[in-house]
């Protein structure tokens, strides 16, 4: 297979939205659109009127997203009971260092629970209060976080199963007609907002406005006939979603499938090698020789962020070496789509991990849902300065034995040592993922003083 490395990086080079002759004539947008299904739509119309679409089902009187106002007191209370820690809270006192018990930990400057994360639950809290009569469905866990999901399987909201564990498929049978459904944090694809607006529910979308931001963005890569680079991994709901909102489409999930990408379009090469490859991460009619001639960049929110930009960075020196400085303009566009909150908590983990000789650190603990992307890019980023760090989901993960199962940069759930010498006194830092409370960080650093406090009795 010919993908060799290009290691290709330069500086960001600003891209004029006029610059760009659609691949394909543009059709009109119709400024109120009736039906999704007008006999009259071909796929290539339906297909170009998604976000019309979507922005018309938003209008409904049955379809919230602002949340209901009568019980948000209710809800902020509940909240806070739920996810609030005084620990957290000392941490914040006391310039984010802690020493207690023989165990300094130093908290990360920004960590845990993001604004969108919060409004989500709220959205989702307030929808279970509004409507205590009516059966309460969820396309998908709410945020990947298993305190909050049992929350709300504790509070009745039935989730939607997936068909063979297929995010893309998933049985709405159980759905019927006056029920409530809500849609995740990370978002529904248009295939299932369609769906649901034909059937007679209530539809409560906790979308975060940011992932809405990158489905604005594919929007406009499809008005301009430009084929979405997506970063992002191809089965995550989210990018699930946001390729829904697409024409074209391929996902990298890194820098080395991006490359492969790059070094297809500057060199051409094995088609069906590269083909067999991506299978799963492009759109239907895929074709590497018509589709990458000209290119937009989008991500999913919770990727690594220095990587979506060293990506973007490669797309724009790729179309620069094949079609010239001047004309590269015409083949390559970025909007930033990244999101602050997970920029902010990678930054955060960075000035950690820059410091960590000086500060002492024995290791890192990341605290958040195995199944969270950003917090497993929480990891990587102590992992690759080789600094010892474990992702835990829960506090249950620290053993009294002195002993931490957590999940590792390959995705494996092992089982290790956590403190190497528990006669010393312990230095650690510690962050936790957007979606992840700062309870389930206060009750993994008990755990932690705990193993200490066993050690001293012993
Ligand atoms: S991490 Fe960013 S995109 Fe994801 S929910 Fe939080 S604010 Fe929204």
């Amino acid at each position: 297979m010919r993908f060799s490395s290009t290691a290709l990086l330069v500086a960001c080079m600003a891209s004029s939205a006029s610059a760009f002759a659609p691949r394909q004539a543009p059709r009109t947008t119709t400024a109120v659109y009736q039906s999704t299904a007008a006999a009259s739509d071909t796929e290539e119309e339906r297909k170009m009127r998604k976000k019309d679409d979507r922005l018309r089902m938003m209008k409904s009187d049955q379809f919230h997203r602002r949340g209901f106002k009568e019980v948000r007191e209710q809800v902020e209370d509940t909240m806070s009971e739920q996810f609030k820690s005084e620990l957290v809270e000392q941490f914040k006192e006391n310039n984010y260092v802690i020493d207690k018990d023989g165990v300094k930990v130093y908290l990360a400057k920004d960590f845990g629970f993001c604004w969108g994360v919060e409004r989500s639950i709220a959205l989702a809290y307030e929808a279970v209060e509004h409507f205590p009569d009516k059966t309460v469905h969820i396309t998908n866990e709410l945020i990947h976080n298993p305190e909050v999901n049992d929350n709300l399987s504790d509070m009745n909201v039935q989730f939607i199963e997936k068909i063979d564990g297929d995010a893309a498929r998933k049985d709405f049978e159980k759905v019927k007609d006056g029920d409530v459904v809500i849609l995740p944090a990370f978002g529904a694809s248009y295939e299932e907002m369609d769906m649901l607006d034909k059937k007679n529910v209530e539809i409560v979308d906790t979308t975060c406005p940011w992932v809405s931001k990158v489905w604005n963005t594919v929007d406009m890569h499809q008005k301009k006939g430009l084929t979405s680079i997506i970063h992002g991994k191809y089965a995550h709901e989210e990018t699930v979603a946001t390729v829904s909102f697409c024409e074209d489409y391929i996902c990298v999930k890194d820098m080395k499938e991006a490359e492969m990408v790059v070094d297809y379009i500057v060199n051409g090469g094995d088609k069906e090698a590269f083909m067999k490859y991506f299978k799963n991460a492009i759109s239907e009619g895929f074709d590497p020789d018509t589709m990458l001639t000209k290119v937009g960049l989008a991500n999913q929110t919770t990727m690594y962020k220095k990587e979506t930009r060293a990506i973007g960075q490669l797309f724009q020196k790729a179309m620069m070496k094949k079609y010239g400085p001047v004309d590269a303009k015409s083949h390559y566009m970025e909007f930033d789509t990244i999101c602050d909150a997970t920029q902010e908590r990678q930054d955060a983990v960075h000035d950690l991990v820059e410091n960590a000789e000086t500060l002492g650190l024995d290791f890192i603990l990341v605290v958040g849902g195995w199944d969270s992307s950003n917090t497993a890019h929480l990891l990587e980023i102590p992992v690759k300065a080789g600094i010892r760090a474990f992702h835990i989901n829960k506090a249950e993960c620290i053993g009294a034995d002195n002993t931490i199962t957590h999940r590792n940069m390959e995705g494996e759930i092992v089982t290790d040592t956590l403190v190497e010498d528990l006669s010393k006194d312990v230095v650690m830092g510690v962050t936790s993922g957007a979606s992840t409370p700062d309870a389930a960080v206060q009750s993994s650093l008990g755990n932690i003083f705990m193993l200490k406090q066993l050690q001293e009795a012993n």
